[in-house]
């Protein structure tokens, strides 16, 4: 049986086949330090736990609005609000199983054959893979070390042209940990307006800013009626398995995604809508001692990368990630990943997991203890010692 030809240009994360190739020498008795995957190693802080708990003995077990409870669309449209400084009503957001279908379903409303779609490049690899199964044409910002990971703003000018429908932006950005200045957003908001573009701002690391004051585009003057925020509860609260995330959009857009929903998931789960009213009301200890956790993790294993020879790390603003570049061990980069798991015990992902211009590089996610950074950290070492 043939498959549909659009199934040929879907690509995939992976980030997970690499968790399978770990686990698979896990179970041959080798012991694997994980720093391959973008998930915080902290528990859900227990009041998120414990309204989720009760959600559920309450009956919460249910179908819901496909769009998310009303009472978690709003606590999304204030927290919003206030942290980006605009207005936004409930209408605008939907909620979804994880922030990453706010990506298939608005590059699927919005993208076809004829359009052309401008990404981070390296980035993460979703965008690429729905670009492409859109049909349309995937137009890359290469994003260099030189520039601190952002982007080259006349480059940019010089890739918008009369096709463009949408640029994607990630800020603090995977996997490099960059961030855009509020003057890139600036530039990047004029030619938004000036060519009629819509923009898809992942700002799922919006918390995890460890120098200066989080920016988003939709703070620019005409931004909010072209945006999609993408944002959820998976990094902040550490919530990844829980599957809570949202889009907040203008509302002809937010209907039209809702739609997408009836047609796939009907809605997110009950209960992690409940836990997600809480998380958002609830205190934010946990999830503030985590950022702090984050920065610290973000100074040993920069210290520690910058002391082994051939391998060059910036410190990153923001998210959990480092993305050493590696050109001086001799090695490309998916040999590098190689090496890394089989001679050092240690998962990593090549640069080239996300995009082609991710070669030279290696992405660490350092969302896991400081003992076991150190541990990585001496295993490459030594390893790299004896090449
Ligand atoms: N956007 C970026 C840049 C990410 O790195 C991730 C997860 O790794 C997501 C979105 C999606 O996260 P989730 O679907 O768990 O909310």
């Amino acid at each position: 049986m043939k498959l549909a030809t659009r199934m040929s240009r879907l690509g995939t994360e992976t980030a997970f086949e690499m968790l399978t190739k770990a686990r698979a020498l896990e179970a041959q008795g080798r012991e694997i330090v994980h720093l391959e995957i973008g998930e915080p190693d902290f528990d859900t802080p227990s009041n998120i736990v414990e309204a989720a708990v009760k959600a559920l003995r309450e009956g919460h077990t249910h179908y819901t609005p496909s769009a998310g409870i009303p009472q978690l669309r709003e606590a999304i449209a204030e927290e919003i609000s206030t942290t980006r400084g605009i207005e936004v009503n409930p209408g605008q957001v939907v909620v979804t199983p994880g922030g990453k279908p706010i990506m298939f379903f608005t590059i699927l409303a919005l993208c076809e054959k004829g359009d052309e779609v401008i990404y981070p490049n390296p980035g993460f690899p979703i965008y690429e893979s729905m670009i492409n199964f859109t049909g349309a044409t995937p137009v890359p910002i290469p994003l260099l070390m030189e520039k601190d990971f952002r982007f080259d703003i006349e480059e940019f000018k010089g890739l918008v042209s009369p096709q463009t429908k949408m640029i994607i932006l990630n800020s603090p950005h995977n996997p490099t940990g960059g961030v855009l200045t509020r003057e890139d957003l600036e530039a990047i908001a004029k030619a938004a307006i000036e060519n009629d573009v819509m923009v898809l701002s992942d700002e799922i690391y919006s918390r995890m800013v460890y120098e200066g004051e989080f920016a988003s585009i939709t703070q620019f003057p005409g931004m909010q009626e072209r945006t999609i925020i993408l944002d959820g509860f998976s990094k902040t609260y550490s919530m990844t398995g829980w599957r809570l995330g949202y889009g907040v959009m203008p509302q002809w857009l937010a209907g039209q995604v809702a739609n997408l929903m009836v047609n796939s998931n009907s809605c997110t789960a009950a209960f992690s809508q409940w836990a997600g009213v809480d998380a958002l009301k609830g205190p934010q200890d946990e999830s503030n001692k985590m950022v702090k956790a984050f920065r610290q993790r973000r100074d040993v294993i920069v210290d520690g990368l910058n002391q082994i020879p051939g391998f060059r790390c910036l410190r990153p603003k923001g998210a959990f990630y480092v993305f050493p570049n590696i050109e001086g061990t001799g090695k490309n980069s998916q040999e590098m990943e190689d090496f890394l798991l089989n001679e050092a015990g240690v998962a990593t992902l090549s640069g080239t997991s996300f995009g082609e211009y991710g070669e030279g590089f290696i992405r660490f996610s350092y969302a896991n203890s400081v003992e076991n950074i150190q541990k990585a950290l001496s295993r490459i070492g030594e390893a790299m010692a004896k090449l």
